[in-house]
């Protein structure tokens, strides 16, 4: 007999993930393969979270500290609120969708904007919400037509600040306006997966609208710019109020041990930190430079990803790479994503880039 399935879940498809080094390598043959495909920090872990991590295996057996007391005990310390105002998710995506199951009853709406994190729209539809698709402008949130799309049925908006996959961010002074005219039981939901990358002055404190008692959570990871995205650990701030509904539903032991403490030490080692954050902002030139050269310019970042438009078939040019070790993302399009990586990463990716865009003319030339 044939599944009965909702038809909001036949309308999704699956997440597509940057594709596995290894995989590929089996796939081609490759002995080399770099991956720029999911914005992951070039350096790994900080060497405090490893050296945390050694040692943590004698208690496998047991389950994980549920409450995590010591990890949102230092998120708190560090961003002064109170621990109460803190909660941990199986990387921030598991805080995505356990805001969309707290807050969305179907029909209810979620405002996002077209070009941003799919997770968003995945996790309302998914318990049966209306993702509200706002288009953006210059590659960027705009947010005077997301307030204008807010209706009764509104509960949630989405604020991918800096944005993936166009690396753009709204100033303070626009998300100053937005709280200012947004209905305020609309929860704000400040994405900021790439905050540690931003050197903009312009960026907003989005934690401030938080303290002022604002319905609006700021959700940060480990996965980016401290180098855990294979542990699977970020964390929300909020108000007492909407991190204790989240915590109605979240899974107890969703935040794991080893993730716990390596997140933990990762947390005090700024100085790993800024040594990400500096080689990215080498690499950001070394890329930028590198793609104009190509007549392929990117967009304008705060991230340690470069968006940019390839004028011609994104997906060609995408499996063209993946056929010299190279994995990058195709959104869609015409338009590219790729990770800022090492120096050396950077230089074959852009070798590769020449190679592909370059050998297309040679064939365009003899008329294939
Ligand atoms: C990477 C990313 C996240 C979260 O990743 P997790 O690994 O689940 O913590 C969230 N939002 C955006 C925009 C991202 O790019």
């Amino acid at each position: 007999m044939a599944l009965q399935v909702h038809p909001d879940i036949l309308s999704l498809s699956p997440y597509v993930p940057g594709k596995p080094i290894d995989e590929l390598q089996r796939e081609l043959g490759l002995t080399r393969v770099i991956k720029l495909a999911s914005n992951e920090n070039p350096l790994g872990p900080s060497p405090k979270a490893l050296a945390a991590l050694s040692g943590a295996q004698d208690m496998l057996h047991r389950y994980p500290d549920g409450g995590a007391y010591q990890l949102r005990q230092a998120i708190a310390d560090r961003w002064k609120v109170a621990e109460r105002q803190v909660i941990l998710g199986n990387g921030s995506d598991e805080i995505l969708g356990l805001l969309a199951k707290t807050f969305l009853s179907p029909g209810d709406e979620a405002i996002m904007a077209d070009h941003t994190f799919v997770i968003y729209k995945m996790e309302v539809t998914a318990v049966h919400g209306k993702p509200v698709v706002v288009p953006l402008i210059n590659w960027t949130h705009d947010l005077e037509s997301m307030v204008r799309a807010v209706t009764p049925r509104t509960r949630l908006l989405f604020l991918c600040n800096p944005n993936n996959p166009t690396g753009t961010i709204v100033s303070a002074e626009a998300v100053d306006r937005l709280m200012a005219t947004v209905p305020e039981d609309v929860i704000i939901v400040f994405d900021e997966a790439y905050f540690e990358y931003v050197r903009n002055p312009r960026f907003p404190d989005a934690m401030s609208y938080v303290k002022q008692g604002r319905n609006a959570i700021v959700l940060r990871t480990f996965s980016k710019i401290y180098g855990l995205a294979g542990l699977r650990i970020g964390y929300g701030i909020s108000t007492v109020e909407i991190i204790g509904f989240l915590n109605r539903v979240r899974p107890p032991f969703n935040a794991n041990s080893l993730a716990q403490k390596a997140a933990l030490a990762a947390l005090g080692d700024d100085e790993h930190v800024a040594k990400s954050r500096a080689i990215n902002v080498a690499g950001m030139e070394q890329m930028e430079q590198g793609l104009r050269a190509l007549s392929v310019p990117s967009i304008q970042t705060e991230t340690n990803f470069l968006y940019f438009d390839a004028k011609r078939d994104g997906r060609l040019v995408f499996e063209a790479l993946l056929r010299e070790g190279i994995i990058v993302r195709h959104i869609d399009g015409t338009m590219l994503r790729v990770t800022i990586g090492r120096p050396d990463e950077n230089a074959a990716f852009l070798q590769a880039l020449e190679k592909v865009l370059h050998g297309e003319r040679k064939e365009i030339a003899r008329g294939l």
